[in-house]
């Protein structure tokens, strides 16, 4: 087990990436899907289960930690990864995104953004320096820095100023994070759906120097094309030998994209989130069980996925249970759910050692288009 972070790259098939984060709490074979961990839990999820269904690292969600429970009672409790029990690598956002969109009465200045919580109204301050100083009292492994985004469609100079505040605040991270091994500290790139900005976003965050570079400001409402359209670009902007996140993302045939431009991790609440909702994500695209025609069918929702839903349950219980608002229900479309996001990064993984991702791409493709099995 190393003691120290780092990034090792394996093998590339074009722009698409294999490598392996090094961390002392485990290894993170990328390209990586991490689930998101919101209140200290994947909803519906035990963490062993999380990881059998082969993921390496989870998201924790700074806004939300540190409301409720608090970050403080976190740390005195022996850290985040203690008291969710859950032993890998966690990465905790810088709380700026979720601030901005659900938090009541913000005021943004130089400083940071006040606002009043959410969950009760209390007052609260996040800068750079209280989100560094809250990460590191969850004990996350992976930091990343305060930033702020607007969402798109934006007129060209409020992206440009709200990128060059964030770079200002990527310095305030950087210092306020300090010196800690075996911790890393990503700066995030921003600049919208602008070429030019994008460039002076990296350039910056480079001359700081960071352990990882993120993609931000995409997924805030600009549809896949124009998102294709800025990875075409902004991951080959960033260095080469550090791992590139980007966040926020998404859809499987998102997720395939954006490892074809060269993107090393992701995270979404969609595998999770759909899973409590009676959607469930396969090969052959999306399953709404709550579909009556799966009432009376005893095949699995996906006979080749090995996870405990589609193994030991048939569409008809899967639908029953969900219409039922029985808890398991939640419990194992969720767990398909990441099990499939798992298999879908695993499965990219090989090709791109293999050197063979456009097969894979457009075997992907054409199963999605083949659909869902036809109703008996
Ligand atoms: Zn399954």
């Amino acid at each position: 087990m190393t003691e120290r972070f780092s990034f090792t790259l394996e093998a590339a098939d074009g722009r698409a990436r294999k490598g392996v984060i090094s961390t002392p709490r485990g290894e993170i074979r990328t390209p990586a899907f991490m689930p998101v961990g919101t209140a200290a839990t994947v909803k519906a999820m035990m963490p062993e289960s999380v990881a059998a269904t082969g993921a390496d690292i989870l998201l924790g969600n700074t806004y939300h930690l540190m409301l409720r429970p608090g970050a403080e009672r976190i740390e005195r409790l022996g850290g985040l990864h203690r008291f969710m029990n859950w032993s890998g690598p966690i990465l905790t956002d810088s709380g700026g995104f979720q601030v901005m969109s659900l938090a009541e009465l913000r005021k943004l200045t130089e400083e940071g953004v006040t606002f009043r919580s959410h969950v009760d109204g209390s007052r609260h301050m996040l800068s750079p320096e209280t989100s560094m100083d809250i990460q590191r009292q969850l004990g996350s492994d992976i930091v990343m820095c305060f930033d702020e985004c607007p969402a798109l469609p934006a007129d060209h100079d409020r992206i440009a100023e709200s990128m060059r505040l964030s770079m200002r605040w990527a310095q305030r991270s950087r210092d306020a994070f300090g010196d800690r091994p075996g911790h890393a500290l990503f700066g995030i790139q921003q600049g919208g759906d602008v070429e030019d900005l994008r460039g002076e976003s990296a350039e910056a965050l480079q001359e700081i120097g960071f352990d990882g570079y993120a993609i931000g400001g995409l997924a805030v409402g600009e549809g896949q094309k124009i998102m294709f359209q800025v990875l075409d670009y902004a991951p080959g902007m960033l260095p080469a030998d550090k791992p590139r996140y980007l966040m926020g993302v998404g859809k499987p045939d998102d997720i395939v994209g954006a490892v074809k431009r060269g993107v090393d991790m992701m995270d979404c609440v969609l595998p999770s989130r759909s899973g409590r909702t009676g959607q469930a994500w396969t090969r052959r695209g999306q399953v709404n069980i709550k579909n009556a025609r799966h009432a009376d069918d005893p095949r699995p929702l996906d006979e080749a996925c090995t996870c405990p839903a589609c193994t030991n349950y048939s569409r008809a219980y899967l639908h029953h249970v969900f219409r039922s608002g029985e808890i398991i229900s939640s419990m194992l479309l969720t767990w398909h759910n990441l099990h499939y996001y798992q298999e879908l990064m695993a499965e990219m993984r090989d090709a791109i050692s293999a050197g063979s991702f456009d097969a894979f791409e457009a075997d992907f493709n054409a199963q999605r288009s083949a659909g869902d099995i036809a109703p008996l």
